[in-house]
């Protein structure tokens, strides 16, 4: 189901081909978040105009509303969504982290992690509810999902080596479990000749070496389609994640596509991933930043077997709330082709984003997007 049709000679990019149930995904991609089975301010047609070819979704979100069991009496993810192309879900490990980070209720934390899953209080209406590594995988195989993903526990980077390692052996534990229901969920497929979702495992072991190694050592032994670095230090601690890559290379299997997740928050970090030989990596930087006013404005040059970036704007992104846009009636970027560049100026979108107009957040997140599929295409054509 993955197949490397070229190798580049100068570093370990790879371009790739992941076959699915719905369609083929092309390596290196970046996969724009659509957390609630929607990309916030766009649809499926702008999605297809510019050039995504690949979504995620959120297992938790959909498991809390509308509920997987409705998604599956629908059709699908798919249909109910509206996108015809590949979809990966989350396998919720990361929401139940953010969960009992952030979100305590009268001082109580509303995530508890036991052997058997996370317990945790619905943010929505304060119901109880137990994820476990079966129950995981048993709604992503509801909602249709291409991809899915091994429950883990994602751990921030402030853990003590003793604790990291705890939750380490047991996301492995996790793994194998989820292994396991998956295995079993996939006869259904198989007894009606069609063919299961791909399933990815997922390497942790926080900041600590030989933790990340044991895991990655443990994850490429079991019978996975694929291989997910995660962690909070991945794609948040950028030197610290290329760190973790250099040393983890030996160790990542050459034939099975591989996943840094949630990295992308810069454009640029991609780059350095692609050069390490990752193949997928999603993040809500770019419409985040994008509905937020800051857009991508700038070229993407590819010299001498090395993509540089020349922009006008520091991080390469302009303010659109700046005054000085009032009356500039350029394009965002006069290098782009997308639909907002092609018939939009700063001073309108300026405009809109001042007035508080719900067509900027469309309009922005096409830019932002379509900029990082032009990278795409640039980091491809370069291998
Ligand atoms: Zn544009």
């Amino acid at each position: 189901m993955f197949k490397i049709i070229k190798k580049s000679k100068i570093d370990k990019a790879r371009l790739g081909e992941i076959q699915t149930n719905h369609g083929i995904v092309k390596t290196p991609i970046f996969m724009p978040p659509g957390t609630q089975a929607t990309v916030k301010a766009v649809g499926p047609d702008d999605l297809s105009k510019i050039g995504i070819e690949i979504l995620l979704v959120n297992t938790l979100h959909l498991h809390l509303q509308p509920g997987e069991d409705i998604i599956n009496d629908l059709g699908g993810i798919h249909q109910f969504m509206g996108w015809p192309g590949p979809i990966l879900s989350d396998s919720g490990g990361f929401q139940v982290w953010s969960f009992s980070k952030n979100r305590t209720k009268n001082g109580q934390n509303l995530a508890k992690i036991s052997e058997n899953g996370v317990e945790f209080s619905s943010p929505i209406d304060g119901s109880k509810h137990l994820i476990t590594p079966e129950k995981s995988i048993e709604i992503q195989h509801k909602l249709g999902s291409d991809i899915i993903m091994a429950f883990d526990e994602c751990g921030p980077d402030s853990n003590d080596k003793e604790y990291t390692k705890k939750s380490m052996e047991r996301t492995h534990r996790w793994a194998e479990r989820s292994l396991k229901k998956h295995k079993e969920l996939s006869k259904y497929y198989i007894n009606n000749g069609k063919k299961p979702p791909l399933l990815f495992g997922i390497i942790q072991g926080g900041i600590f070496e030989d933790l990340r190694k044991e895991s990655a050592k443990f994850i490429t032994s079991l019978d996975f389609d694929g291989i997910a670095l995660g962690g909070e230090t991945i794609g948040y601690n950028m030197p610290k994640t290329l760190e973790i890559l250099d040393y983890l290379q030996e160790f990542l299997p050459e034939d099975k596509p591989r996943y840094t997740m949630g990295l992308g928050s810069s454009p640029f970090d991609i780059i350095e991933v692609v050069k390490r030989g990752v193949d997928m990596f999603d993040c809500v930087g770019p419409t985040r930043t994008a509905r937020h006013g800051s857009l991508y404005s700038g070229e993407i040059i590819s010299e001498k077997d090395e993509i540089k970036f020349k922009s006008e704007f520091e991080k390469g992104c302009l303010r659109i709330s700046n005054n000085c846009f009032k009356t500039d009636n350029a394009p965002i970027d006069k290098n782009c082709d997308c639909y907002t560049c092609q018939n939009f100026s700063r001073a309108y979108l300026r405009h809109l984003y001042s007035v508080k107009e719900s067509l900027y957040l469309r309009l922005a997140t096409i830019h932002n997007l379509r900029f990082m599929m032009r990278l795409i295409k640039i980091l491809r054509s370069n291998i």
